[in-house]
């Protein structure tokens, strides 16, 4: 095994061990809470915070309370590190097939 394919080998099994991994894009929304005379009816709109995922060429979104936003933050980047992770082993094993080099 490569020093490369070892770092990311532990990297990996690091975050799927002992960690949470969420898959979704974080996006920030502003919404009207519709009573009259706030800030928001003026323009000034409350910042909600979504999980988006596609599944199944679906959209589906879930509010995410302020109280869950770090620890949600935290999950989904855990996800798109391991993925990344994930790739990066996979081009290795991609150059072994291709230079017929086990
Ligand atoms: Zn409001």
């Amino acid at each position: 095994m490569t020093p490369a394919e070892r770092r990311a080998r532990s990297r990996l099994a690091q975050l799927i061990q002992g960690q949470g991994l969420l898959r979704g894009s974080l996006l920030q929304r502003g919404r009207v809470c519709g009573r009259p005379g706030c800030k928001c009816a003026r323009g000034e709109l409350h910042q909600s915070l979504y999980l988006v995922i596609s599944e199944k060429g679906r959209t589906r979104q879930l509010f995410i309370p302020k109280d869950w936003e770090a620890l949600v933050r935290c999950w989904v980047r855990n996800h798109h590190d391991a993925r990344g992770l994930m790739e990066e082993v996979s081009r290795i094993y991609w150059e072994k097939v291709r230079k017929r080099k086990r």
